[in-house]
């Protein structure tokens, strides 16, 4: 079966191909700077070099167009004929409470996604653009969405309620959801298959530290805690957003700086975290060069980051009632042996003790183990792969769908 991953943003559609009883990308890119000037496609063939094309790429439907004009390409594609996609899995960020596993996108799962906006006015919108434009580009090929908070849906009300009235989780739906969640949910089977051992009897805690960065707890296989909350915004120190504050600090800078709405979640979202401490950048490579330089707010931020981490761990130990392995995944989880080093400082007692050597040499598409030998806990660095979840998740769907056809049918 190839399956045709979307991954789309407000101006960006990311994309894999896939062979998936082969587990094979056949080819993947991406669109940027949709309806900008300097739209641009990088398009990859696994057997071919990288094709760079420009052009004026106004919507996601023009966006799609070009993804599968390439990969029919004579020259660059990999197929000859549109039928050979066989479904396309969509990353949806928000599935609220509606949605606790992928599903088949028919018309009233559109107007469930719909719904979501509300939650996900900044995500939502852009993902539905790309599933509007395969139902006209690819008519007839099943789709189906992949929700980054179904994972998260199987945790305790007490993990997930508030401390607000909760007639506002009954009338808005204002309660955790979390995010991240196919991550979340490949990275704790990979250490799972690592250890060799079921992952219904496992504890562990998994860390995607990327721009957008998130925890979770992870016990028998199913997400009971994770630090994003009713949005991405909660939790761990980000790139550029803030994570877990007073919430007493919004209201108080909202009126001291007379700040509107629009400019306090701007100020949360883009001009905090380790920009907003450091004052230099949200990008952990410089906020790490100019630490080693001495500029005090940048190891300030760095500290500041891996502290949140490590209190984390702390706290998702106590939840879990016990820790098999720790697990680092994503662009600095994957990348930064400094990172993985300073967020298990300390650590010792709750078995966690990172092997130097092994950490500062793990690096790669493979899995890594980074703890010593007498470490009671594990210690992984794993490389996501939230694509190949999609693609497998699309499979299952797919397939269940055409079994329940058969049993209507009787066949
Ligand atoms: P992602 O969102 O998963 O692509 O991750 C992006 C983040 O990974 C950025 O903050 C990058 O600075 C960080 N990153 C990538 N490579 C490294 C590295 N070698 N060391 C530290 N951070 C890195």
């Amino acid at each position: 079966m190839k399956i045709l991953v979307l991954n789309c943003g407000s101006s960006s559609v990311k994309y894999q191909f896939m062979d998936i009883e082969k587990t094979y990308v056949l080819a993947k890119g991406m669109v940027s700077r949709i309806g900008m000037s300097g739209a641009m496609h990088a398009y990859k063939p696994h057997d071919r070099p990288e094709v760079t094309t420009t052009g004026e790429i106004l919507d996601h439907i023009m966006a799609v167009e070009h993804v599968i004009t390439m990969l029919l390409s004579p020259n660059h594609g990999v197929i000859k004929d549109k039928s050979e996609i066989d479904a396309v899995g969509h990353r949806v960020v928000h599935g609220g409470e509606a949605f606790p596993d992928s599903v088949l996108i028919d018309n009233d799962v559109m107007q469930v996604l719909r719904d979501c906006i509300e939650l996900a006015p900044l995500h939502n919108p852009h993902n539905i653009r790309g599933i509007t434009a395969c139902f006209q580009l690819l008519p007839g090929i099943p789709q189906v969405a992949v929700f980054d908070t179904a994972f998260h849906l199987k945790m305790p009300p007490y993990a997930y309620i508030y401390g607000i009235p909760y007639v506002l989780y009954k009338r808005y739906g204002i309660r955790r959801y979390g995010f991240h969640g196919t991550s979340h949910f490949y990275v704790s089977r990979r250490a799972a298959k690592m250890m060799n051992r079921p992952i219904e009897e496992l504890n562990i805690i998994t860390c995607h530290l990327g721009n957008g960065a998130s925890m979770s707890a992870v016990k028998g296989g199913i997400s009971i805690d994770t630090s994003m909350g009713f949005t991405p915004l909660e939790g761990l120190l980000m790139g550029t957003r803030s994570g877990d504050l007073d919430p007493a600090i919004i209201l108080h800078v909202m009126a001291r700086e007379e700040l509107s709405l629009n400019e306090a979640n701007t100020m949360l979202n883009k001009h905090s975290g380790l920009q907003g401490i450091s004052g230099i950048s949200g990008d952990m490579r410089d906020i790490i060069k100019e630490a080693d330089k001495g500029n005090t707010n940048s190891q300030l931020a760095l500290d500041v980051y891996c502290y949140r981490i490590r209190k984390y761990i702390g706290s998702y130990a106590a939840v879990l009632g016990g820790l098999d392995a720790l697990v680092f995944t994503a662009g600095i989880g994957e990348n930064s042996p400094l990172v993985r080093k300073k967020c298990c400082e300390n650590l010792d007692f709750l078995g966690i003790r990172v092997d130097d050597e092994k950490n500062n040499q793990a690096k790669g598409p493979q899995t890594d183990e980074i703890q010593t030998d007498d470490s009671k806990t594990k210690v992984f660095r794993v490389p996501t792969n939230e694509e190949l979840v999609i693609a497998l998740d699309t499979k299952r769907v797919v397939e269940e769908g055409m079994e329940r056809k058969k049993m209507v049918k009787g066949v």
